[in-house]
């Protein structure tokens, strides 16, 4: 069959709309869609009964509001379209249009961060129409799926969903007044589009399940390096195995059904990573189908014997993965506002649009590092090729030296362009060069017409960090506005406003090595903020400049913005907490167990050699029994520790102040009781060793 036969067959689209329903509705639904609004009850109960009819086609006997709750993955709970029987026992299916619409959850096992007491339970899922409807093939059965946002009785977000749509409503308003200065009359509106490249890693199945870190925490809390890992660079864009090949083959065949454009697979840099992208699309779809990707993925990945692992750092020592978050924003006439054209030098519009997205990188550095904190990205953020924890912008050389040339003259001449490449062969064709090479150490790249943000986590959900660079963003084009539309002289003081902006934030621009250390002193001397851990970056949240600036733009409120915080103190103190009672357990019941085991074994060679032959050399043994109980020693110690630690935290009674225990005094402990481990893993007798090691987990697929 070809791609094109069964691509978006699971979608509830405006194909299938416009070909099921009445004209005026949908009509009515385009509308409310491309402009606000509310959909009358009317056509809502006639698009219910259409989407039913069209799912229960497909195989569908249940519906569910998916919404985005804070725990960062997806939740679902299934109704069935069943109704009561009639007196002959048979029944009518059934979706009306209030089913559509709203839902009301029992919302009090979600986390809310103290908006919402327990005993006050209400919570309402709400319709976003501008995301698709779609079914999903699960054991369970084929359910309908409609988008839906999340919020409290007293109306909070509750979800990752509203404040994106919230933030995506302020984009547009104050881009429209931008391009209305250009002389745009014709958009209505401004739409940031988003292409997550989603890394990954996979490993077997019946390994993974003899790990409990990998189960528990999904990532590796012991294990010392293969003799080999990425360093002969023979991974990255290799030939994909075969097992892994058929997981890929079944994967973009489901995720093709549900409309996700599944387009780039390749392995990634570290042994068993491999990535998938789909082609970018509207901000709040791309959000919806990255969760639905890494759902499928997982899901996948069982089918075939296998697990997919989306932890940031499932592994010490090789890469780990992150998701590029490529936004671009174009108008609803399809122009891209991040498009500089051939000579940005005198691109105007553009030039402004850079000169704000600039400012705005620069003056909340630390809110879009605080988009990307979740607990796995602390252990990936500065390590091997992950870019660091701090932010800047790559530009390229082209609009580097545009860049430098308006800081010092006021406005720029010239644009360099992008020359021809010869190879030396007759028979190659000549290339033509792009005007900027790449950097993959930046943070947040200009990567042609659009931003390359790399800094947010592989397991992350990527609404938060496309939230917070469409509001910071609004917020600059809403200061420009605000002069330009009382301008006299519009070309001169759009320029000096570029220049102004520029000049006041070049600092934030930087082409070097971003892994290098030299990096982090020369950021600290520009004043750039370096905030190298998520407890670290969470009072970005709540500052007062944080705080002006979300409800300024009606994208969160004090409240919403104080709940989120506490919930990601929250977060970290609970998964460090399991992490380490994990690393207790593994340690208690597998590793010390094993270690034991193994100096018995060498005591009993000594001892049998010595009584077999006196004058026999027993050195080796010696040593070895000597070595290995020293290390034992030391994790017996280490695990003493930590399990105080462990049970200190609990009687911290302030959620910030048990994080920040975490971080300081647990994570140090688990590391100290992972190294000894480590150690003993490098020379006790593979055939004691509890668990499968680093070299059969990621060489052995
Ligand atoms: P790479 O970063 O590996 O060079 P690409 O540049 O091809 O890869 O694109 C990576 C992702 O960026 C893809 O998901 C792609 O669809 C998306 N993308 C491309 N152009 C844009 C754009 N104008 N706006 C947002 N995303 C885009
Ligand atoms: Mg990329």
């Amino acid at each position: 069959m070809k791609i094109s036969d069964y691509f978006g067959e699971n979608v509830f689209s405006k194909a299938v709309m416009r070909e099921r329903l009445p004209k005026e509705v949908f009509d009515e639904i385009c509308s409310v869609e491309r402009d606000g609004g509310q959909i009358s009850m009317s056509a809502a109960d006639v698009v219910a009964k259409a989407m039913m009819e069209w799912a229960v086609e497909r195989g569908a006997t249940h519906y569910t509001h998916w919404f985005l709750p804070l725990t960062g993955v997806t939740a679902e709970k299934h109704d069935s379209f069943l109704t009561v029987p009639n007196e002959d026992g048979k029944v009518i299916l059934k979706l009306t249009g209030k089913q559509l619409i709203m839902g009301e959850p029992d919302a009090s096992s979600f986390p809310t961060g103290g908006l919402r007491a327990t005993h006050y339970a209400r919570g309402y899922t709400a319709w976003d129409i501008t995301s698709p409807a779609f079914v999903k093939e699960m054991s369970c059965g084929t359910i309908l799926c409609i988008p839906t946002v999340f919020i409290s009785y007293t109306g909070e977000a509750l979800d990752n969903k509203t404040p994106l749509l919230r933030s995506m409503e302020a984009l547009s308003q104050q881009a429209i007044r931008m391009i209305r200065l250009f002389g745009d009359t014709k958009a209505k509106k401004v739409v940031p589009s988003v292409g997550a490249e989603q890394e990954y890693f996979i490993v077997d199945r019946e390994k993974y399940l003899r790990r409990r870190d990998l189960i528990y925490t999904g990532r590796t809390l012991f294990g010392a390096p293969a003799p080999k890992g990425q360093e002969l660079e023979d991974q990255y864009f290799g030939v994909i195995r075969e097992r892994v090949g058929t997981f890929m083959a079944d994967l973009n065949v489901e995720l093709w059904k549900m409309g996700i454009t599944a387009t780039t697979q390749h392995n990634e840099v570290a042994p068993a990573q491999h990535e998938s992208a789909p082609i970018y699309t509207t901000c709040n779809i791309a959000v919806d189908q990255n969760q639905l990707t890494m759902e499928t993925m997982k899901r996948v990945a069982g089918r075939h014997g296998l697990v997919c692992l989306l932890h940031e750092k499932p592994f010490a020592g090789v890469n780990g993965s992150g998701k590029h978050n490529n936004w671009s924003i174009s108008t609803d006439t399809g122009e891209n506002l991040l498009d500089p054209g051939t000579t940005p030098n005198d691109n105007l519009q553009f030039l402004l649009v850079l000169s704000c997205i600039i400012k705005a990188v620069d003056r909340h550095a630390d809110l879009l590092r605080m988009s990307t904190a979740c607990v796995g990205n602390d252990q990936r953020l500065g390590a091997d090729e992950a870019p660091p924890a701090i932010i800047s912008i790559f530009l390229g050389t082209q609009l580097e030296d545009v860049v430098d040339q308006i800081v010092r003259d006021g406005t720029a001449a010239t644009s360099i362009v992008g020359e021809q490449l010869d190879t030396g062969v007759s028979t190659l064709p000549l290339i033509n060069k792009d005007a900027a090479d790449r950097n993959r150490t930046s943070p947040f790249a200009f990567t042609g017409n659009k931003f390359e943000f790399r800094m947010v986590g592989s397991s992350d959900c990527i609404a938060n960090s496309n939230t917070v660079l469409n509001t910071i963003v609004a917020e600059a084009f809403c200061e420009a506005a605000d002069i330009l539309e009382k301008s006299n002289d519009f070309t001169a003081d759009a320029n000096r406003l570029i220049a102004d902006n520029l000049r006041e934030h070049r600092r934030v621009i930087f082409s070097g090595n971003g892994y290098s250390p030299e990096w982090v002193e020369e950021a600290e001397r520009r004043g750039l903020p370096n905030l190298p851990s998520m407890v670290s970056s969470i009072p970005s949240l709540t500052t007062e400049k944080a705080i002006d600036l979300f409800e300024r733009f009606g994208v969160y409120t004090k409240a919403e913005l104080e709940s989120r915080s506490e919930i990601m103190y929250e977060t970290y103190a609970k998964v460090t907490c399991i992490e380490a009672k994990t690393m207790i357990h593994m340690a208690k019941k597998h590793y010390i167990p094993a270690i034991v085991r193994y100096t018995a074994r060498l005591a009993d060679s000594v001892c049998k050699v010595r009584n077999a032959c006196a004058e026999a050399c027993t050195a080796v043994q010696e040593k070895l029994l000597k070595q290995t109980s020293a290390y034992l020693n030391e994790a017996n110690e280490a695990l003493t520790h930590l399990e105080a630690c462990v049970d200190y935290s609990n009687s911290l009674d302030c959620i910030a102040e048990m994080a920040n225990y975490c971080y300081d005094t647990i994570a140090p402990a688990m590391r100290a009781l992972r190294e000894p481990i480590d150690r003993l893993e490098l020379t006790v007798d593979k055939d004691i060793w509890p668990v499968p090691t680093y070299g059969d987990l990621m060489f052995e697929v």
